[in-house]
């Protein structure tokens, strides 16, 4: 049961954060693992330090979502490094912080490119491989802030991942005769570099908040995605599932006990 050695796997946005420890679960679990982002530099080290931890290969491939020729390119490296592509976790994204009295266009713009349109050009570029595969499994990481919350400075963002909640149900059903399932993890507060960025008050806050009291890892959103991807779970589409410990759940701070 289980059983995930050899299955090759996409991740992209995989060079850091949630996306690396979704790689790192793969990694260990005995996949092909390809890791994909902008920064080479990132690229390499993660590459450095998931090489050797199971039986499978590990690889980077540069690549930018946000552009559909690019994501086209990757599809087709992965396929020639591995031979196919079994599962596709579309997780890079990007949280940047923008009031609507004074969000721009071109700040719009950047959010919906990357979080929306990556997720489609990500996955289509894909859908060659994952028919092929005969088990594909597409894993979209989506967010709770848009399709259960909403936090100031991010309605842009918030939007987007609601959106990609709205690309998976038809998308799920588009791709269901292939065998190949499309479904959401929706993370919590996890703590990554991106999210550190948003500076200590914000974390300590956050913390707070979350009924099991700490903000989650990037290998907890790594092992929903690996059940997602067995082949036992092919009969789970469309669906979308929080790994927050908890934190869309109190009715008022009050609710969250020390
Ligand atoms: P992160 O630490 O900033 O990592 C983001 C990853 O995406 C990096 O590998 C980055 O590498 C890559 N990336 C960014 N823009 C890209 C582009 N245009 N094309 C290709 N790769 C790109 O962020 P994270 O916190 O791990 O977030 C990852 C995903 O989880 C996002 O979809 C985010 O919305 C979601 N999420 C995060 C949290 C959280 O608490 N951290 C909560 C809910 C949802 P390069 O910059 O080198 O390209």
């Amino acid at each position: 049961m289980f059983d995930l050695q050899g299955r090759s796997v996409l991740i992209t946005g995989g060079s850091k954060g949630i996306g690396r420890g979704i790689a790192t679960v793969f990694a260990k679990a005995g996949a092909n693992v390809a890791v994909s982002a902008r920064s080479q530099d990132q690229l390499d080290t993660c590459v450095g330090d998931l090489d050797g931890l199971g039986s499978g290969k590990v690889i980077a491939v540069r690549a930018d979502v946000s552009d559909r020729d690019s994501c086209t390119a990757l599809a087709e490296a992965v396929t020639d490094a591995f031979g196919g592509i079994d599962v596709l976790c579309a997780n890079a994204g990007i949280f940047p912080d923008a009031r609507l009295s004074t969000m721009t266009p071109e700040q719009l713009e950047e959010v919906l490119g990357v979080n929306v349109k990556g997720t489609f050009y990500a996955v289509q570029a894909c859908l060659d491989a994952l028919t092929a595969s005969g088990s594909g499994r597409v894993i979209l990481t989506s967010s709770i802030t848009g399709p259960i919350t909403g936090f100031p400075g991010w309605s842009h963002y918030g939007a987007s991942k609601s959106a990609q909640l709205g690309f998976m149900r038809t998308a799920a059903i588009e791709l269901a005769p292939h065998g190949i399932t499309v479904n959401a993890i929706l993370p919590g507060n996890i703590l990554t570099e991106g999210l550190a960025d948003m500076g200590p008050d914000y974390l300590a806050g956050m913390t707070r908040s979350i009924p099991a009291g700490a903000l989650g890892t990037p290998e907890d959103i790594g092992h929903l995605a690996a059940f997602l991807a067995t082949r036992e779970a092919g009969y789970i589409t469309g669906q979308s599932i929080a790994v927050d410990g908890g934190q869309v759940l109190p009715e008022s701070p009050d609710a969250v006990t020390p």
